[in-house]
């Protein structure tokens, strides 16, 4: 696993629990096809999401932000073809549910547009 900052690595440990287990899956799943795994962006601070409000991108409260105590949202790099893109995804969505509840959302899906990333996320206080 790459850490694109000093950033990212530190706050490696302020993320759930699960999502860190799910972030591992992903990156030995890149590791075994020669893939590299590197994570973008993890928590967001409010004044950083309060930035994104402003903008537009967000009006809830972002998995990215602190919800008890946890960081529940990820950013990685797109892999470099479509096709390992969704077999990553097919690969963990079908191990993570995010919401028993609400089965369209995923745990992880790719952010098309200006910044094409992976998002992954765990449902706050599961
Ligand atoms: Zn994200």
């Amino acid at each position: 696993m790459i850490h694109k900052n000093k950033r990212t690595e530190v706050e490696w440990w302020d993320l759930h629990p699960r999502l860190r287990l799910i972030l591992s899956d992903a990156d030995l799943w890149c590791y075994l096809r020669g893939a590299e795994f590197t994570i973008t962006g993890l928590v967001r601070n409010d004044l950083e999401q309060w930035a994104l409000w402003k903008q537009g991108i967000s009006a809830e409260k972002s998995v990215h932000q602190v919800w008890s105590g946890w960081g529940c949202g990820a950013d990685a790099r797109s892999l470099k073809t479509v096709e390992l893109n969704q077999q990553l995804l097919d690969h963990i969505n079908a191990r993570y549910t995010y919401d028993l509840g609400r089965k369209d959302l995923k745990t992880v899906i790719r952010h098309m547009g200006t910044a094409d990333h992976l998002h992954f996320q765990v449902r706050p206080g599961s």
